[in-house]
């Protein structure tokens, strides 16, 4: 195969970006758009040795899996990848890829996959699910304001103000905004030239609470004319907070590092289950609150708590899983990177009530062998000091976990973290995890260190994107 050249090919099978994949004479063609199932036309655009890439050109038969995408910009945009592949079969793909990582990267045997995988939670209605939107901010040919989303792996903005993944709710506000820079002759920021004040709105929806927040990106200290567009915005039912961000930094950072309030609160609440978020715009929270919700349940139902437990959770972000999870543990120790995650996982805490959480700033990899370490030489010297009639209560207090959760980033467990776990040997991990490639990698090493795979379900926090996340229960096989 060569660049340029035409070819017509059955797509079937689908690689990691959510692209089609077919073979000519045993050639590989990736096709970005192409649906499993489906017979097309393409070109080839880049060709190597064994493999290329090709557009699609014309769907001659159309898979029983091609669906109309909701979003007429479905394509161009990079946001959604598989909007064009009907739910159920985005549903199949997905939980195979876990399995086929578990297989291939874990090693695991496809009938103790068999036993433990059930079957992937997905949404009944998979749009208008997040809670959050970013929208840049820029200029048209004819220089209006525009907002919308980047295409694929650029930043040209296709102007759209109504993404079919967002609340409803975002197309008013949005439409509101374009009318104030019209009117009021208020440029958007271009990356180019790093000129024009208005860059990002960040739109944030409380779906249990019907609280809607704005913050303004700006390139610049004030928004002329600010009372007029407050104005405007507060007509739109459900409006709580109006914040601006101020960046003027020439980087690919949307939000500034602080936030000053033009109208109302700093924050909106949101409720996942009984726990209730404050949310700032610059706190990190779940997109997908309903995926979450059952995410966290699954959490708790696979740590099996029964009120007494020491419960770990590491990369705890702003605290949501320690806080679901301090409601049935005895004591729940939360660790993080990120400071003012941590701030509002303390904060978190406090509004709800909850007394049996306590958190840390630091590296998981780092935090949790220390704090072993330190506990195990304080066991020691307690050890010595048993015969001369110490406390009973403080002889207990060696490293100790019951369960241990991590939810750590896309590149995994760091490969210390999961010693020391292996050496506290609590007698449940549960592992929740947004790349199935590095959990079935961490996977693998807890197993040949003496845990064993109980349960494993893919939860659809993303549908239309190729991304899933995925939850596993381990338990303990030996003996302490
Ligand atoms: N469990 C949380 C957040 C999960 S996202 C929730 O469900 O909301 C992963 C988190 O890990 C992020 O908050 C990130 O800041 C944090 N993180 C990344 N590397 C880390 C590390 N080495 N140690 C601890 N936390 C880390």
């Amino acid at each position: 195969m060569q660049k340029n050249d035409m070819a017509v090919i059955e797509i079937t099978d689908i690689g990691v970006g959510g692209e089609g994949i077919g073979k000519i004479d045993g050639y590989t063609l990736f096709v970005k758009d192409a649906v499993i199932g489906d017979r097309a036309e393409v070109k080839v655009i880049k060709a190597k040795k064994n493999y290329g890439y090709a557009r699609l050109m014309k769907v001659i038969e159309p898979s029983p899996y091609r669906v109309e995408p909701r979003c007429r910009f479905a394509r161009q945009c990079g946001g959604c990848q598989i909007q064009a592949m009907s739910y159920d079969r985005q549903l199949v793909f997905k939980e195979q890829k876990v399995r086929g990582d578990l297989e291939r990267i874990g090693g695991f045997a496809p009938e103790l996959i068999d036993r433990v995988m059930e079957p992937i939670v997905g949404m009944e209605d998979p749009f208008g699910y997040r809670n959050k939107a970013q929208f840049p901010f820029g200029t048209d040919k004819e220089g209006n304001p525009v907002t919308g989303f980047y295409a694929g792996r650029t930043h040209d903005i296709i102007a759209n103000t109504d993404c079919a993944l967002g609340a409803p709710v975002n197309q008013d506000i949005l439409e509101t905004i374009l009318a104030f820079m019209r009117k009021y002759n208020i440029p958007a920021y271009d990356e180019k030239t790093g000129k024009g004040l208005i860059r990002h709105v960040l739109i944030r929806y409380g779906f249990t609470t019907n609280e809607i927040m704005v913050c303004l990106v700006v390139n610049g200290n004030t928004i002329p004319h600010v009372r007029e567009l407050t104005d405007d915005l507060v007509r739109i039912p459900g409006m709580t907070s109006i914040t601006m961000s101020v960046n003027t930094k020439r980087t690919n950072v949307i939000m500034g590092d602080m936030y000053e309030v033009l109208w109302g609160q700093g924050y909106i609440t949101d409720y996942i289950g009984e726990i209730r978020y404050q949310i700032s715009p610059l706190s990190f929270y779940q997109v997908n609150p309903a995926q979450t919700e059952k995410l966290y349940s699954l959490a708790l139902e696979y740590a099996d708590l029964k009120g007494g437990e020491t419960v770990w959770d590491l990369y705890c972000g702003i605290g949501t899983i320690s806080l679901f999870l301090a409601q049935k543990a005895g004591q729940v120790y939360g660790v993080e990177i990120v400071p003012q995650a941590i701030d509002d996982a303390r904060k978190n805490a406090r509004i709800n009530g909850i007394e049996n959480a306590e958190f840390f700033v630091g590296k998981a990899e780092e935090v949790l062998p220390e704090y072993y370490e330190r506990r195990q030489m304080d066991g020691a010297d307690r050890n010595e000091q048993k015969q001369m009639d110490v406390e009973p209560d403080r002889l207990k207090r060696t490293a100790h976990a019951d369960v241990i959760v991590v939810d750590p980033p896309r590149k995994g467990c760091d490969a210390a973290l999961l010693e020391t776990i292996v050496k506290m040997a609590p007698e449940k991990v549960v592992y929740v995890s947004c790349d199935p490639a590095t959990l079935a990698r961490d996977l693998k090493i807890l197993c040949e260190n003496g845990y064993e795979l109980k349960r494993v379900r893919a939860v659809d926090q993303f549908p239309m994107t190729v991304h899933v996340e995925t939850i596993c229960k381990l338990t303990r096989n030996f003996t302490l």
